[in-house]
């Protein structure tokens, strides 16, 4: 047993991590006191954070591919994925635009698109949940549609696939 010198609780040695600098090897403050303190240190550090992570990428490439392909590493992604959906689901897409050449390419805002169609699917013209909605090319991106908000509408996504490339016909938004 090992007494941490920030929550002051006793607990077993498994409970430290281990720490080389240490008479004991192991570290002076408990394992959850010291995720307290690494997380609150890389929200007030993101670039260091960002730039230390990449370091490590270059001197230990096949332990983090290894790290990423492991269930840890996978459920760890599946959270990242959960918390940042929006985020995530908005890159995919701009990925995809980039793909299939669309002239132009914007960050788009998922959200505020949302917001804007008053959460409504264009398509069928029913309300649509802010978790489940998909996003339309009105001019399909394999037509040269642009990826640009303007030319984005909210809908569900059954409706979004039954569309399908623009086989059925939209109203596209007049340019502001
Ligand atoms: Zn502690
Ligand atoms: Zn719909």
């Amino acid at each position: 047993m090992k007494t941490c010198s920030k929550c002051q609780l006793s607990k077993p040695l498994d409970d430290f991590s281990s720490h080389r600098r240490e008479k004991d090897g192991k570290n002076t403050i408990c394992k959850s006191c010291d995720g307290i303190r690494k997380r609150a240190w890389q929200k007030a550090n993101p670039q260091k954070c960002c730039d230390s992570r990449k370091r490590y990428y270059q001197r230990h490439p096949d332990r983090v591919k290894a790290y990423n392909q492991s269930q840890k590493g996978r459920a760890r992604d599946k959270r990242y994925y959960r918390r940042n959906y929006q985020k995530c689901y908005a890159m995919v897409m701009l990925r995809k635009a980039r793909l299939l050449k669309a002239p132009i390419v914007e960050k788009i805002d998922r959200i505020s698109i949302y917001e804007r169609d008053q959460g409504i699917c264009h398509i069928c013209k029913h309300r649509v949940s802010k978790m489940k909605f998909t996003l339309d090319h009105l001019i399909p991106l394999s037509k040269q549609g642009n990826h640009t908000a303007i030319n984005l509408a909210t809908a569900h996504r059954s409706c979004n696939s039954r569309r399908k490339d623009g086989r059925l016909p939209a109203q596209l938004r007049l340019l502001p």
